[in-house]
């Protein structure tokens, strides 16, 4: 056996260079360890904790019991495509023809790869706001792209402005991504600074993908669609998807809408690598669409009473925060404790076992911040608190 192994070439050499340069992801590596200890109180996921209603889970059961277990068309059921067609006109005013402008992919997950695929040649760059989530980065370069973080801070409420845009144009600058509601800071957009950003993405003749799963997780302002500005239909990838606001995140359903040129060079991606969604995950989106609006109400609503507990526990913890305005998180800013985010978060886990997850894990600009998830039960936030408050007491003395 030693013999055969002094012989092998190191298979390591032959694992793609750009994957070897990319970090490995913080979040998985603290979050095995969290797996390994008793009675942590975690606030690390950004999934929500509720199970799938059950007006959904039955259309799923149906669709087994009616042997519905075969292939759906390679752009995902048109029904759904219609569906989604209609959903998006109804709520935003934007128009996509279901035949040629939608795609329906295994999560925003997957349309977020195939729009970088689609678009990237080596070498293009593409920027990203950062903190950013966790994907984007990888996702482009993978797709050998150059990716250019624009760095917001809780001064500008995480928000990228269009003279930071502006300035980071080069002649290779290809694509923008946005993604408001964001993970991990909650920050959202007015209508005024997307379209202040999306007159310099025409002048310059860019390409937006603009990631709105949380857009149906707003509770402040409603949501802008970066598509319906002026302008911005022909020249923005839309992804959105069922994971967040339906509880629906191991069904994996997502989609993308753009201009027949960007989706069919997307599915000509996704045919040969994935052949379609999952058809149960398909046909749960549908019926989320046609069933599940009280459902995510619901759901929104007690997100919203849960955002309110970490704001008023954040200031009493003497943490400042901002006020996310969307999505699920908490961005507070840990530097009184004169801890950075990862001893924070360790030390935090080890002395108090509640897990956060370290600001860093989603750039540098996430320094001197934690993100909260608060995707969590009232009893598992208010304890989570009580703890941090005592931690937080102990180090900023
Ligand atoms: N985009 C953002 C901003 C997310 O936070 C997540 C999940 O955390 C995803 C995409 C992945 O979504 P999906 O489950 O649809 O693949």
């Amino acid at each position: 056996k030693m013999e055969e192994r002094k012989g092998s070439p190191d298979w390591s050499e032959f694992i793609n260079p750009v994957l070897k340069s990319l970090p490995p992801s913080g979040i998985r590596r603290f979050f095995d360890l969290v797996s390994e200890m008793k009675d942590v109180v975690s606030l690390g996921v950004g999934e929500p904790d509720f199970v799938t209603p059950r007006n959904i889970i039955d259309a799923c059961v149906r669709s087994l019991d009616n042997g519905q277990t075969g292939y759906t068309s390679n752009q995902g059921m048109l029904e759904l495509r219609e569906a989604i067609a209609e959903e998006i006109n109804g709520s935003y005013g934007v128009k996509y023809d279901p035949v040629s402008e939608i795609l329906i992919t295994v999560g925003v997950s997957e349309a977020l790869d195939l729009a970088m695929r689609a678009l990237i040649s080596p070498g293009d760059e593409v920027l990203i706001p950062e903190p950013t989530y966790v994907s984007y980065i990888p996702c482009a370069a993978l797709a050998y792209a150059k990716t250019v973080p624009l760095k917001t801070n809780m001064d500008k409420l995480f928000r990228v402005t269009a003279e930071q845009v502006e300035k980071a144009i080069t002649p290779r600058t290809k694509i923008l991504l946005l993604a408001y509601p964001n993970n991990p800071t909650g920050a959202v957009m007015t209508r005024q600074e997307l379209l202040d950003i999306c007159e310099v993405v025409k002048a310059h003749n860019l390409i937006v993908i603009s990631d709105e799963i949380y857009e149906h997780l707003t509770y402040i302002e409603p949501h802008t669609c970066v598509s319906s500005l002026p302008g911005m239909k022909e020249r923005t990838i839309l992804l959105s998807g069922f994971s967040k606001s339906y509880a629906m995140t191991g069904w994996r359903a997502g989609y993308a809408c753009g201009n027949p040129d960007f989706i069919g060079a997307m599915t000509k991606i996704h045919q040969y690598s994935m052949l379609c969604a999952p058809t149960q995950a398909q046909v749960c989106a549908l019926e989320a669409l046609r069933s599940g609006k009280p459902d995510m109400r619901r759901m929104t609503a007690e997100y919203n009473k849960r955002r309110k507990l970490v704001v008023d526990a954040m200031e009493e913890i003497g943490l400042p925060c901002f006020e996310p305005g969307g999505a699920f998180y908490a961005f507070p800013d840990i530097t009184k404790t004169r801890m950075n985010a990862a001893e924070f978060s360790e030390r935090l886990l080890m002395e108090e076992k509640v897990a956060v997850v370290d600001g860093t894990a989603f750039g540098e600009a996430g320094e001197g911040h934690v993100r909260i998830s608060y995707a969590y039960s009232v009893e598992k936030l208010t304890e989570a608190f009580r703890r941090m408050n005592r931690f937080v007491k102990r180090y900023s003395s």
